[in-house]
């Protein structure tokens, strides 16, 4: 089994529409939308739910009023200042403290001083992920709630199960739609991964955004290639970041040339290949086909056990 993973510097690049158009043509693979943060492979795919579960990404603290002897030990040590006395409506301060539950962090270091044991600890939902169907394959989606944190493991846990159907399902190929950035939800996108595709806009904020994540990518040995979105509304910046890309030991997977019609695929929920038989497309398939072809068929599979 092979996980290919698409990802980029920062979000809007063109990520979701170039994995949407992979699903479109690979025909034998499970998709995973990694991007928990601002997941939309499902605006196009439009999958229908057949499993859902929620995600428990941590616990978090809440003081149990009755027990609660205003000692304020919690408060002054909460290093995330989640405990205060909250002003209640008549304008008077709470004769105890509560925990405000965006801010805390679920260290758990309230539980273990509070003298009286006031404070639970206890699971809390972050969000929900999914097993669906889509036109073009099964996929492993997920929703995160507002302001929660935990994405790097909602981004494991969708991984997981992406795996565990395809070897249910005896599928060889998983193509995940992984987090922008550097940071935690996109090291849990890309651990383990059999490669990489980075894509970037030929701008100088692309090229800085791209050399973060091919840094990144470097330093967990996967193999990776680079696709230049919209190379032509700047071909010296496009060849610039490209030769950045060889001198850093990525494999060129092609250019995508800038078309409206990408924009008007997504108004109409179609991948671009489908949406197209323009250049554009024709564009993408040679991403394709580099990135699929790369793929090295007769090698162990890489370990997955840091996931
Ligand atoms: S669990 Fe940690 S972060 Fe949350 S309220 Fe307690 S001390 Fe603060
Ligand atoms: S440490 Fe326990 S008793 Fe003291 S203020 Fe916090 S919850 Fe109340």
């Amino acid at each position: 089994m092979k996980e290919i993973v698409v990802i980029s510097g920062k979000g809007g690049t063109g990520k979701t529409s170039m994995v949407a158009s992979f699903a479109t043509l690979a025909k034998d693979a499970i998709l995973a939308d990694c991007d928990v943060d601002a997941a939309d492979l499902h605006l196009i795919l439009e999958p229908v739910i057949e499993k859902r579960e929620d995600f428990s990404g941590g616990k978090k603290a809440r003081i149990i009023g009755e027990e609660c002897i205003a000692c304020n030990r919690c408060v002054e040590e909460c290093r995330f200042d989640a405990i205060r006395y909250r002003t209640l409506d008549d304008g008077t301060t709470a004769a105890k403290p509560s925990i405000d539950i965006i801010s805390c962090e679920g260290c758990g270091l309230c539980k273990r001083l509070c003298p009286v044991d006031a404070i639970a600890f206890e699971p809390v939902i972050n969000g929900q992920f999914f097993v669906s169907s889509t036109r073009h394959g099964p996929m492993v989606h997920a929703r995160l709630g507002m302001a929660e944190g935990n994405s790097g493991k909602l981004v494991s846990l969708i991984r997981q199960e992406a795996r565990k159907l395809a070897e249910g399902k005896k599928l060889e190929m998983i193509i995940v739609d992984g987090s922008p950035g550097i940071g935690c939800p996109v090291i849990s996108s890309i651990t383990g991964a059999d490669g990489i595709l980075i894509v970037t806009e030929p701008t100088l904020s692309g090229k800085h955004d791209f050399l973060r994540v091919a840094k990144l990518a470097a330093h967990f040995g996967i193999p990776s290639f680079l696709c230049v979105n919209k190379w032509d509304l700047n071909p010296e910046m496009a060849g610039l970041i490209e030769k950045e890309a060889l001198e850093n030991g990525l494999k060129i997977a092609g250019r995508v040339r800038y078309d409206a019609a990408i924009t008007k695929a997504q108004i109409m929920k179609k991948s671009v290949v489908e949406y197209t038989d323009a250049e554009v497309s024709d564009d993408i398939k040679n991403v394709w086909r580099s990135v699929r072809g790369s793929l090295d068929v007769g090698r162990e599979p890489r370990s997955k056990e840091n996931n």
